[in-house]
């Protein structure tokens, strides 16, 4: 391993921050961990048209939320700056001249038409289409003739045919015929880089040692490492992850579910499960136990064993993993996760002790913080809404009616304070009312039905005493 580590995510702000992205950084924070190294975060908005702010500040925010900090990067800075690509649009240029006066890389001014042609020539005759190259023995008058016809250069790099072999982290040993590649741009006739020069470029001069990201840049690999040859730079190691595919196995998409980190938080999943569970993809701990915090991962994770292929993003599992999470969290740490997502009850119908009870009593079938909402919908309003189907499966039946009629008079004299005295008072009615061949378990639909608009339901007694008998007798009476 070289003396710093140093690795780096380079998102484009073309959209919000996708959960691959979140592995891609997730991992490279982990080999940063690891081995003691630097987190890197540049952003890469050299393509002006699709980058956007709001995605930028997207990005800043999910993986702040996501708990990977960064030690350089646009907003804390740091000795290698600046760290937005678009603020380092006069470097570029510089190292591109180095390569023209190398011989590495030369003007081209085909226009697009003449590149056109040339590719449906090739496609013409069925064979792979790579540039010709024809402008690269330009003469310097023939240069200076076209300059003056108003043709701006792109750049080229020229490609030297060689067959080119690295040790990928991830995959092992990769192997490409460089021939295929064709002289590629590297600066626009705009001036603007492409992707893969101001990558390495900055790359080299942030000092990157290690480079993981997904393996749908691979194919960008080989030009980037001649690059690197053509500046004589120490070129770093490189490691492609799998992609992560949807349960379906195509590309995980929004038709899937949520995919932007933040739209799983706005869903009420768990960050820490989040985290944990997109660590899995790709990587498995070594003693068998799937939930690690960060740390744990850290210490376990390496890179030369996670797995070469694809991961499939199974939303059941993060399910399960989230409401793992929920159960693992005490009361009070859930109370305040939940807020967010009760925003359309009047929290201030209820005491502090209340909602303590309330979270309490519905926290066990979460399996994401939104689910709350459902769940307590009954505790709130003076009446509450009944299922169609528990009106006439429930409500309209003789011995609901019955059940009813009888609570409506005794429920006057129950004590709602006390949870123990009323599992009592239920008690003492359920055996009353099987004298009259009332079955135990109607009296109780009868009541959850009338209280609560449903047939199931948090424990009755701690709904009940939650509701207190001013809304209970509102709604039997109902
Ligand atoms: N901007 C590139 C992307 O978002 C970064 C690729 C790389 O890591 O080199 O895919």
């Amino acid at each position: 391993m070289p003396q710093e580590i140093r690795v780096r995510i380079a998102p484009s702000p073309s959209g919000n921050l996708h959960i691959g992205t979140a592995r891609t950084a997730l991992f490279n924070y982990l080999f940063a961990k690891k081995h003691h190294g630097k987190f890197i975060l540049r952003i890469e908005d050299t393509d002006m048209e699709r980058s956007d702010n709001e995605y930028i500040k997207n990005i800043f925010d999910s993986l702040k939320a996501l708990g990977l900090a960064w030690d350089e990067g646009p907003d804390v800075g740091g000795e290698y700056g600046p760290y937005s690509q678009s603020e380092r649009f006069d470097i570029y240029p510089k190292y591109a001249q180095i390569l023209i006066e190398k011989g590495y890389a030369y003007e081209c001014f085909c226009t697009p038409e003449e590149l056109d042609a040339e590719r449906i020539f090739s496609q013409e005759k069925k064979i792979a289409h790579v540039y010709s190259g024809k402008c690269k023995n330009l003469t310097e008058n023939e240069k200076e003739e076209l300059r003056k016809q108003g043709i701006k250069p792109a750049i080229r790099f020229a490609v030297e045919a060689k067959n080119l072999i690295f040790d990928d982290l991830v995959k092992g040993e990769l192997k490409f015929d460089t021939s295929l590649i064709g002289d590629f741009v590297i600066m626009k006739s705009n001036g603007s880089p492409t992707y893969n020069f101001a990558v390495v470029v900055d790359d080299i001069l942030m000092k990157i040692s290690h480079i993981l990201r997904g393996e749908d840049h691979i194919s960008n690999t080989p030009k980037q490492i001649l690059i690197y040859e053509a500046l004589g730079a120490n070129i770093p190691e490189f490691g492609h992850l799998g992609m992560i595919l949807a349960p379906d196995r195509s590309k995980l998409s929004k038709r899937h579910g949520a995919t932007g980190v933040s739209e799983f938080v706005e869903k009420g999943y768990l960050i820490d499960a989040l985290v944990n569970f997109v660590a899995l993809l790709g990587w498995s701990p070594s003693d068998g136990v799937e939930i690690k915090t960060v740390d744990e991962i850290a210490q376990d994770f390496r890179i030369r064993e996670v797995s070469s292929s694809n991961s499939i993003f199974e939303y059941d599992k993060l399910n399960w993993m989230n409401a793992q999470y929920i159960k693992k969290l005490s009361t009070e740490e859930l109370k305040q996760k939940l807020l967010p997502f009760l925003g359309q009850y009047d929290l201030s119908e209820l005491s502090e002790n209340k909602f303590t009870r309330m979270v309490e009593v519905t926290r066990e079938p979460l399996v994401i913080l939104s689910d709350i909402t459902d769940a307590v919908s009954y505790f709130f309003g003076e009446s509450v809404e009944i299922e169609p189907e528990v009106q006439s499966e429930v409500l309209d039946k003789d011995v609901s009616q019955v059940v009813l009629k009888e609570v409506q008079e005794l429920a006057k004299n129950w004590n709602f304070d006390d949870e123990d005295a009323l599992h009592h008072t239920l008690e003492e009615l359920r055996t009353s009312l099987k004298e009259r061949s009332i079955k135990p378990k109607e009296t109780m639909w009868a009541i959850r039905a009338a209280v609560t608009g449903r047939v199931k339901g948090a424990d009755i007694c701690a709904v009940l005493a939650i509701l207190g008998k001013e809304k209970v007798l509102k709604r039997l009476n109902g």
